[in-house]
């Protein structure tokens, strides 16, 4: 196999996730420019192989070597503001941005402050906190198509944004390239959010302050505890299971969700008696139930943990608990 220059082989991944599994990619290249995308692409249709978009790698769980090529993304050339809109590239840090949209008297994306990761990566899980998602801002999106090599546009409708979801999840091989934001010309606090409402906000970078200073007491820093933030999403339920499980513990913390019930995956783990369990080199956190840290070079101590915690929940409430970040 001829490789190009930009490609490299048996990369170690260690430090592009924040597990910090010490896994290789067999190829990997990073993408700053349209000509590496078209490089990566034609790489993919000669060779015939697997690939994985990669951003800071914050909502990722590598299993194994990966045996095709990773495509990192470090697209950074483009943050133009027109009007209430914003044109920004996937490569960004998203925390930086939401900062750029503050200082630049643009709102809406306060509550979202502190999330770690890239732009790009923001509508794949849809990433919400505090009350807020970032679907309710995405105008449009450019994506570069990894199996034709087109550019195509999706509007927001396109994206079938839900809870921790969207097309993107299902369609793995659009690149996200470019994202525009329809944001607030006027700063409206959202504290509709528990830990919020206590707070009243006279500017979005209060706001945003005090999401940080929330953020770094309750979770942990993956940076010295390696974790991907929540490692389960909250189950979705019908109605008629409520019942069920408030017969068996009418303390069950729930929120409506549309015609279902979302449940706290924390509080299921919490009630299994699973906070702060240690297995092997990794554990649950004392701080908050559903971030789980790792210690471990190899991805065996979070995988046998993650699937104690599922058995233990399944087996007590009846509830098969999903996990949030992409397992690979
Ligand atoms: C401490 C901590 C706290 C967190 N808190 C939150 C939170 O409050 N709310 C929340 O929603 N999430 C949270 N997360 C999860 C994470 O920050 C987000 O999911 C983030 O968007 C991941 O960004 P990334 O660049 O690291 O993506 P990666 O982990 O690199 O990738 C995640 C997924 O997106 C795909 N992807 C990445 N970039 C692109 C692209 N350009 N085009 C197409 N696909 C792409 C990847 O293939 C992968 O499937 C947290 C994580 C940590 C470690």
């Amino acid at each position: 196999m001829k490789l190009q220059k930009k490609i490299i082989t048996n990369k170690n991944l260690r430090e592009f996730n924040s597990l910090q599994i010490a896994v290789k990619a067999k190829y990997y290249i990073e993408c700053k420019t349209d000509h590496d995308l078209e490089v990566a692409f034609q790489f993919i249709k000669k060779n015939k192989i697997k690939f994985l978009i990669l951003g800071e790698g914050t909502n990722v769980v590598f299993t194994k070597h990966f045996e095709g090529l990773i495509i990192k993304n470090i697209f950074k050339n483009e943050k133009k503001i027109y009007k209430n809109n914003v044109k920004v590239s996937s490569g960004y840090n998203w925390d930086r941005f939401v900062s750029f949209c503050i200082k630049n008297s643009l709102y809406g994306l306060e509550n979202l402050s502190g999330i770690p990761g890239t732009v790009g990566a923001g509508p794949i899980q849809n990433i919400g906190a505090y009350g807020e998602e970032i679907s309710d801002y995405i105008e449009h999106i450019e994506v570069y198509n990894l199996k034709t090599g087109n550019l195509e546009t999706l509007n927001n409708k396109n994206c079938n944004f839900d809870y921790r979801n969207s097309f993107f999840k299902k369609n793995k091989h659009l690149f996200i390239k470019n994202i525009f934001f329809k944001l607030k010309d006027k700063f409206i606090a959202n504290n509709s959010y528990q830990d919020l409402q206590v707070y009243e906000f006279k500017n979005a970078l209060q706001l945003r302050k005090k999401v940080l200073k929330i953020r770094s007491r309750k979770l942990e820093n993956y940076l010295s505890k390696p974790n991907v933030g929540s490692f389960f999403k909250n189950p979705l339920i019908k109605r008629q299971d409520l019942k069920r499980l408030l017969s068996q513990d009418a303390n069950l913390k729930f929120y409506n969700h549309n015609s279902l019930i979302k449940v706290s995956a924390a509080w299921l783990i919490e009630r299994s008696n699973l906070k702060g369990l240690k297995f092997d080199n990794a554990r649950v956190s004392t701080k908050h139930s559903l971030v789980l840290i790792n210690e471990d070079k190899s991805p065996n101590s979070i995988l046998k943990l993650k699937n104690k915690i599922k058995t233990v929940v399944l087996n007590k409430y009846d509830i098969r608990l999903e996990e949030e970040p992409t397992i690979i």
